[in-house]
């Protein structure tokens, strides 16, 4: 086994993605371009930085993109009302809405609200139904199938392993537990109430680390040569960004693992491009590819 852990580079893989993207939307540039409709309630510090990256890839890419800000104030009635706004223009094709959304706000009804072939983060429930049945829908949510595209550019195997999921959101743990178990995984999905994480995460091959807790994952309950995705964003005090596993630590002992930022986040915003291409070629009637990523 190597000294040093394999590096997952996702800035670098992203990149066959996004020239695709940017490949089959100059095909468009006469006519209507594939848009993204950003919704951005408030004014989450995280939320702009990452809603203003995901807007200026759409750019770099040749895709029409726009940012809805709305007040921090609105309603969820009103939101809905923005949302359907969006779902009959004919040329909005794919509808994004930043989370987390304010308190006062019904998540779950904003998400539902959002037409299924607009989609673009696949959080509607027939597309995670979908998901759930092994069919892959037109947009799978952004974050679990970059996490799958990069294992596979990596040829990392998932059949038969022992995975822990650790975070069980709909953006990311549940959704990326169904993908692997689809490709035959055992996994085991872990949250804030799993009795002996540590002890779980010793019997793992891989770990995908989605709770948003930094140092949750240290480098003694994991074994040498496991496969570690970090999926973590956190800001420390200091102002760096860190992941929810120990990586220095770590990168002596893992196999495989994401660096942190350079891993997910570019795989997330490649698919988030990826996706929106997709349901525009579907809602043009236009041939779409399938990943075969569920
Ligand atoms: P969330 O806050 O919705 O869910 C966190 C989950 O972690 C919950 O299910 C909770 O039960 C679990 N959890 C919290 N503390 C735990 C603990 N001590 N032990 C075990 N489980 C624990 O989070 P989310 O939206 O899924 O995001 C998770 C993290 O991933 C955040 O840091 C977020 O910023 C990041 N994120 C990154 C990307 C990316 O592109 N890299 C995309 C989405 C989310």
């Amino acid at each position: 086994m190597a000294d040093t852990a394999v590096l997952l580079d996702g800035k670098e893989t992203s990149k066959v993605l996004l020239e695709k993207v940017a490949r089959e939307a100059s095909q468009f540039a006469q006519g209507d371009l594939p848009k993204l409709v950003a919704v951005l309630v408030g004014h989450d510090p995280a939320s702009e930085v990452y809603v203003a990256r995901k807007m200026k890839v759409a750019a770099q890419l040749g895709l029409a993109s726009e940012l809805l800000r709305l007040p921090d104030s609105i309603e969820t009635a009103q939101l809905q009302a923005e949302i359907q706004y969006l779902n009959q223009d004919p040329h909005t094709h794919a509808i994004l809405v930043q989370l987390p959304l304010p308190k006062q706000i019904d998540t779950l009804a904003v998400l539902q609200t959002v037409a299924v072939e607009k989609d673009v983060d696949g959080f509607h429930p027939e597309n995670l139904g979908k998901l759930l049945m092994g069919i892959e829908p037109v947009a799978m949510p952004c974050t679990p199938a970059g996490i799958i595209y990069l294992l596979d550019a990596y040829k990392i195997p998932m059949a038969g392993k022992r995975v822990a999921v650790v975070g069980r959101s709909i953006i990311v743990g549940k959704p990326i537990t169904l993908m692997l178990t689809h490709r035959n995984a055992t996994v085991t999905l872990c949250h804030s109430k799993t009795r002996d994480l540590d002890g779980i995460l010793r019997e793992s091959e891989m770990i995908i680390a989605a709770a948003g807790q930094p140092g949750l994952i240290q480098a003694d309950a994991v074994q040498p040569g496991a496969v570690v995705v970090d999926v973590g964003i956190n800001r420390l005090p200091s102002g760096r960004l860190v992941g929810d596993v120990d990586f220095e630590a770590l990168k002596v002992k893992a196999g495989y693992m994401t660096p942190v930022p350079g891993g997910v986040g570019p795989m997330t915003i490649a698919m988030l491009m990826y996706n929106t291409l997709r349901l525009y070629q579907y809602q043009q009637g236009l041939k779409v590819e399938r990943l075969l990523l569920v």
